[in-house]
């Protein structure tokens, strides 16, 4: 069935966190904003001189992959984008785990189809259709199991307080980027709860 997009938060807030369910503090101290962060942005997303071309993580299994690699080159080149963004306006992660087990921060993760293909072609099934409740099933003691290839939501994502608008900035920047390279392969468009994306091809 095909879904009107939710609001393009990688965190979509859910009701207050009941009394007695972990709240996500202790956090980190709140973030300190570089002196200009913008141009720290419009730099982290200029294209490189020098076009990169790192390693693609290897395929999950034998076979075509859901999209033309080159597909997945420029989905690379845009989280590379991310990456850049995130190294210089330093956000802090203290790596507790909690941002990702979704009950616990009453939180859901969205991705787009295009991004849960790529994760689907590079990480084997039994590892994200392991039953993990409302849980991230890459999560694994505290550390991220599919780091490389994770999602865009999950690479803007700081719990720092004074980073949300910052964060925001990047994810709809990217965003932006990736519906119109889903749009320039003819892709189409889906935007939902990640969870439920990754858990579609076991039913
Ligand atoms: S893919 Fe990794 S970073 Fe993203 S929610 Fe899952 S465990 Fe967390």
């Amino acid at each position: 069935m095909e879904r009107v997009n939710p609001p393009r938060s990688r965190r979509q807030e859910r009701a207050p966190a009941e009394p007695g369910r972990l709240p996500l503090l202790p956090a980190p101290p709140p973030y300190r904003m570089p002196a200009d962060p913008g141009a720290l942005l419009a730099a982290a997303f200029a294209e490189p001189a020098v076009p990169e071309q790192p390693p693609s993580p290897p395929p999950a299994r034998p076979g075509p992959l859901r999209h033309p690699p080159e597909v997945y080159r420029e989905l690379e080149a845009i989280y590379r984008g991310v990456d850049r963004a995130i190294a210089a306006l330093g956000p802090r992660c203290e790596r507790r785990g909690l941002c990702c087990d979704f009950d616990r921060v009453d939180h859901v993760l969205y991705a787009s189809q295009l991004e849960i293909d790529y994760v689907r072609d590079h990480v084997p099934p039994a590892r994200y259709l392991l039953p993990s409740g409302n849980a991230c099933p890459f999560l694994h003691q505290g550390q991220c199991t599919a780091r490389a290839v994770r999602m865009l939501g999950c690479r803007t994502y700081f719990c720092q307080q004074g980073w949300e608008a910052l964060g925001a900035e990047i994810y709809e920047r990217a965003l932006g980027r990736l519906k119109a390279l889903a749009a320039r392969h003819g892709l189409g468009w889906r935007y939902a709860p990640a969870l439920e994306l990754l858990r579609e091809e076991s039913s």
